[in-house]
């Protein structure tokens, strides 16, 4: 067999479509703004939405962007005309003083749980979109009066857009530090070279120091060249910079290894700095963690969904997408945007009423020789596996039957499996086959083509 052959195995084999009914539904959830865009964008599109939020009233939803919306008329415009319509659409029905606490169930299929005025109830949600706001907190590291974090610096601000305008020259030396506790996230980046970028044109002298400045995100590559060639510095720092009071503001100093070599590192320093403004780490409330957890949102050391904003709110889960901070920090307008591709990423799934699933090509435990080492359910990143009672081969043990072996063992559900292989590959007792690609037939390729 060679190994062209092999490549064209797997969509050889004849697919076995099951339809399944999705009830064009879902439940919009969180206390982030962007809820608003998230049910308006869904019922814009026919799907029936039910929107669970803290709030006494519609209206207070907004009310962390007051400041701004009365420094930027487009916030304004924009999340007051959210608020209306939602308010107005008989497709939302709206739960105020709510709270969602726990989600069971997959994709097409969800049960959520929400906690209204003490009474909890039961919601059928096929799909879900989340969006929270996080806690901003300093690195210790950084921990002074004199340095503040982006959120609180851009909110100071009223951002890039908005109080800006009222505010000629707001800081004319700015130093960003990022990468201090996380070097992996993206939005940092993104945040400091666009404010830096628009900080320069009010004459301000902009730094941004990183570990690694990440541009692998939509259209960074011309942003990070157009704030380069207005005059924003960028330097790479290896130990993290110290930061002391200087004689006419703040004074940071630190090596920067890539300007000539590794080897003979430069020393820099930033004097009279106006602001120092470093990556803070973005926390979910308390009452949130478990529901994330649940989700398979990360939120451990940050608040930042999949941590790659290029792509659309889309979680490890299908049928969970997200915005706002659970997503990651963004001007509000920006949010509102990455919002609404949240909830076409929802629609995909629940929009059509009905869903074609292959249940041909998934993975098949023979729970005879599964160890519940739970080695699968960790890595499967589509959430498709459980742990169930077995009676025989892929016979599974209703809740309460008596008769029958009873051994626990993981199971696949093949209405969210994606066929990825990645639990066949890694269960240490080979319990687990692809259905279509049976160990068997991956032997027999290796074997054709090592001799
Ligand atoms: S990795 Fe294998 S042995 Fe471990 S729980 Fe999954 S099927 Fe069972
Ligand atoms: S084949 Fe992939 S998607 Fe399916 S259960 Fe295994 S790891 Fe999950």
């Amino acid at each position: 067999m060679s190994g062209r052959q092999a490549v064209l195995r797997i969509p050889d084999v004849k697919p076995e479509l099951k339809e399944l009914e999705i009830p064009r539904e879902a439940v919009v959830s969180g206390d982030h703004p962007v809820i608003l865009a998230m049910a308006d964008g869904l019922a814009s599109m026919g799907i029936s939405v039910t929107l669970v939020h803290p709030f006494g009233e519609i209206e207070e939803i907004v009310a962390p962007l007051r400041g701004l919306m009365e420094a930027d008329d487009e916030v304004s415009r924009k999340y007051a005309f959210l608020t209306e319509k939602v308010s107005n659409n008989k497709s939302i029905k709206v739960m105020g003083l709510s709270t969602l606490v726990a989600v069971e169930g997959w994709w097409g299929n969800f049960t959520a749980e929400i906690l209204q005025d003490g009474k909890l109830a039961t919601v059928k949600a096929p799909g879900l979109a989340l969006a929270y706001r996080g806690n901003p907190k300093v690195p210790e590291a950084f921990s002074t009066d004199d340095v503040k974090g982006f959120s609180e610096f851009l909110g100071q601000f009223d951002f890039r857009k908005g109080g800006m305008k009222k505010v000629p020259n707001p800081v004319k030396r700015i130093a960003f530090v990022l990468d201090v506790e996380k070097r992996d996230e993206k939005w940092p980046s993104v945040t400091a070279l666009r404010f830096g970028t628009y900080l320069k044109e009010f004459g301000s002298q902009v730094y941004i120091l990183c570990r690694d400045f990440k541009v692998s995100v939509d259209d960074m590559e011309r942003e990070y060249r157009m704030a380069r060639e207005a005059g924003v510095m960028i330097f790479k720092y290896e130990d993290l910079p110290t930061i002391q009071k200087g004689g006419q503001g703040i004074r940071l100093t630190f090596r920067d290894a890539s300007a000539v070599s590794r080897e003979k590192p430069l020393e820099v320093t930033l004097e009279d700095l106006d602001a120092v403004v470093v990556q803070e780490n973005i926390l979910p409330a308390e009452e949130q963690v478990e529901l994330l957890a649940q989700l398979r949102i990360p939120s451990e050391g940050g608040f930042v969904g999949p941590n790659n904003p290029q792509f659309t709110g889309r979680t490890a889960k299908k049928g969970v997408v997200v915005g706002g901070d659970t997503w990651y920090p963004e001007y509000p307008t920006d949010a509102m945007t990455t919002a609404l591709s949240a909830s076409q990423e929802l629609f995909k799934w629940v929009g059509k009423g009905t869903y074609k699933i292959d249940v041909e090509r998934v993975a098949e435990v023979d729970p005879s020789k599964c160890a519940t080492c739970l080695t699968c359910y960790r890595i499967c990143p589509h959430d498709s596996i459980r742990v169930e009672r077995y009676g025989e081969r892929n016979v599974y043990i209703t809740a309460g039957a008596k008769e029958g072996p009873t051994w626990e063992a993981a199971r696949v559900k093949v209405e969210t499996c994606n066929g990825c292989g990645l639990c066949a590959s890694e269960c240490p007792a080979k319990a687990i086959q692809l259905v279509y690609y049976p160990d068997m037939e991956v032997y027999d390729f290796l074997e054709g083509n090592l001799r």
